[in-house]
Formats: structure tokens, C-alpha cells, sequence
């Protein structure tokens, strides 16, 4: 008989022939096949009224982990969580400037995957999947395919690194790369340490909306590589992190540089008290911050935008009240720029 999973009780029930090994399975992967795809189910869950979500299917569709979702206040339809996962009727605006592709990167993504914009680092679009969908995602419009092995274009990324010898890092982006199984991204490690690499850097929300991700076989795996590895994760809001999703971030933090990168969100954290406070929690896990970005101009995400000045003034209060290393960048992605481009304040 095969396992169960028990969506709604966070646990596995585990059928007694299966016995106790069974328990041990990847439990993230099935904590995946739980995730919340219909606004409705998530709105009744959150004890709030279905009109709340936009009645057209969206083409980029609800989908949030059931761990995300159970730090979302219910009752609550104002919920920094709950707003930056939720489709409304705000992302069909049509609003000039925000395009499709505001960084022109569709091209070379839907193409081998590889993205060579800065000279010592190259970023691989490892898989089009993510375990979250959030609403002001700038790959939102991109029509990648789910994946969950190695890429197939993955021999040609080989030959891109042996002929470009500047580059002496990679970045696993996606989607989320940890979407991949532990024994890809083991492969992909055994493949990188016949290369120049030095630095292995993973792009990824999981740890942050999926705890159970982080789980032994990545650890090893990450150990496995013979260089620097540096984990950037993406949380916005303090809330993002509890007590399971800390431990899985400390764990990290064992193999891995760990960082956070946010994007600032207009009534999501466009607030000193709530951005000193994610730097705060995280660090409280060994996590840095590094950058807090200003939106791109994506379509669909225009209701999300925060001024230049609103951001520098929240940067300037930041530094009042955080230690320099707990204060992030401020930075936005210029096309055709050879680095992030930093807003000063
Ligand atoms: C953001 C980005 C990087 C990484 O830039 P850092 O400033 O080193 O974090 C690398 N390649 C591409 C294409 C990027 O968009
Ligand atoms: S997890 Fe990252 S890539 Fe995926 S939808 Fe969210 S912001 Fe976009």
C-alpha cells in the first residue's frame, strides 16, 4: 500500500507494513504534493471570505506551502504573507513600463538556461520550479519548464565554463534549484569539482517556505564540494521565519555562508520596524543580509512598487537602528549593467 500523507496534519501517516523506515522517506517531497493551489482552499483555511481572490484563472496560479501559509494570521486579508502569494484583480492592470521581460532575460532562459551578465559569475536556470508562487516574481512570464533532474543542456553549461575561465562561481538559480533532488545536486557538485569554480552559490526560497527541505542528503551533499558554498534565501517579512524554519537555516549555516536577499513589497515590509526586524530574526539564525531589492518593473506586479525615496528613507532609518552588518543593500537590476546597480541614501 502506499504512504499516505496527511496534508492537513503536517504529518505522515505511515501504513504499519510500510513500517517506522519508511517514515524516514523524503518527507519534503511529499510535503510538496500538500501545497495549497486553489484560492479558495487557502482562503477557507485562512477563515476568510473566497471573494477575496481574483475570479480569473491566473496563468501564473496560486501555489503556497502549507508551512508558509500557517504563519499567515487567519482572519486576517491584510496579511504580508498571505499578500505576497494571493492573485487579485490588481495584477491585471496595465500599467506602462512594466513589461513582460523588464530585464530581457526571457531569451536566454527559455534557450540553454545559462545567464552570463557578470564577468566571474555565471547563473543557471536549474529548474522552473518553485514550491511558492509569489506574486511580484520578475520570472513569473517566463515559460520554463518544471524539472526535476539535471537540465538536459546541463553538458553544454560544462563547455560554457571550461572556455570562460574568468568565472569562478555559479549560481543554482531557478525557479528553486533545490526543487532538484539531492542526488542531482549531488551530481552537479561531482561535475563542478573538475572545474575552476571555486564558489558553489545556491538562489533559493525552500529552506525559508519549506523547512523540511534542508534535510540530511543535502547537507551532505553541499559538504561534498571541495570549495566555498553560500546559500542566498529569500524571506521578506520576520513572520517567514519560525522556530522550524530557524533550525533549518542554522543547520545550512553548518555548510554553507548563509544569506537573505528581500525584495522591498509596498505594505508587506516597507517598514523600518518590520525590515529591522527580518535582519534581526535572521540573524538570530547566523543569517546575513545582503540585498534588499527594488521591484522590477514586471507586469502584473505594479501594486507592489515602492518609491526610491520611500526606499531611502526606509534605509536611512535602518541604519539608525541596526548594526552596519545587519543592514542590507539596497540595490536594483539595471539591463545591460555589469553588476547590481546600488541606490545610495
Ligand atoms: C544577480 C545576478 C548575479 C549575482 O550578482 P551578485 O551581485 O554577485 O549577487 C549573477 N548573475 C546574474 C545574471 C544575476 O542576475
Ligand atoms: S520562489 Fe523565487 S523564483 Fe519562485 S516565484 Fe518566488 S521569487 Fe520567483
Amino acid at each position: 500500500m502506499p504512504l499516505e500523507v496527511d496534508c492537513k496534519n503536517a504529518h505522515i501517516i505511515i501504513d504499519s507494513q510500510a513500517g517506522f523506515e519508511a517514515q524516514a522517506l523524503t518527507r519534503w517531497q511529499d510535503r510538496l504534493k500538500c501545497l495549497f493551489r486553489e484560492p479558495r482552499e487557502l482562503l477557507q483555511y485562512l477563515q476568510l471570505p473566497e471573494s477575496l481572490a481574483d475570479p480569473l484563472p491566473a496563468d501564473f496560479p496560486l501555489r503556497v506551502t502549507r508551512e508558509f501559509a500557517s504563519r499567515m494570521r487567519k482572519g486576517d486579508h491584510r496579511d504580508p504573507l498571505l499578500r505576497q502569494v494571493l492573485p487579485i484583480a490588481d495584477e491585471r492592470l496595465e500599467v506602462s513600463g512594466y513589461g513582460i521581460d523588464p530585464l530581457g532575460e526571457r531569451q536566454a532562459l527559455a534557450g540553454q538556461g545559462l545567464l552570463h551578465k557578470y564577468r566571474s559569475r555565471i547563473l543557471l536556470v536549474m529548474t522552473g520550479a518553485c514550491a511558492i508562487h509569489c506574486r511580484y516574481c520578475f520570472r513569473r512570464h517566463f515559460p520554463y519548464a518544471e524539472q526535476k533532474h539535471l537540465p538536459q543542456h546541463w553538458d553544454s553549461l560544462l563547455a560554457h565554463l571550461a572556455s570562460s575561465p574568468a568565472v569562478n562561481e555559479v549560481i543554482l538559480s531557478g525557479g528553486d534549484p533545490l526543487m532538484l533532488s539531492n542526488e542531482s545536486i549531488r551530481q552537479i557538485i561531482r561535475d563542478l569539482r573538475q572545474t575552476q569554480v571555486k564558489t558553489l552559490r545556491i538562489h533559493t526560497r525552500l529552506p525559508v517556505v519549506l523547512p523540511q527541505r534542508v534535510d540530511q542528503g543535502l547537507l551532505d551533499a553541499l559538504h561534498s564540494f571541495d570549495g566555498r558554498c553560500v546559500v542566498v534565501v529569500h524571506a521578506n517579512h520576520p513572520r517567514e521565519i519560525d522556530a522550524e524554519t530557524g533550525n533549518a537555516l542554522r543547520h545550512l549555516g553548518t555548510r554553507a555562508t548563509v544569506l537573505n536577499q528581500s525584495v522591498l513589497l509596498k505594505e508587506i515590509n516597507d517598514s523600518a520596524e518590520v525590515l529591522s526586524g527580518l535582519s534581526e530574526t535572521l540573524f538570530g539564525y547566523g543569517v546575513l543580509p545582503y540585498y534588499l531589492f527594488q521591484l522590477d518593473a514586471v507586469a502584473g506586479a505594479a501594486h507592489f512598487q515602492v518609491t526610491d525615496e520611500v526606499a531611502r528613507s526606509l534605509m536611512q532609518q535602518l541604519s539608525a537602528l541596526l548594526p552596519g552588518y545587519l543592514v542590507p543593500r539596497l540595490a536594483r537590476e539595471i539591463a545591460g549593467e555589469p553588476s547590481k546597480t546600488l541606490i545610495s541614501f
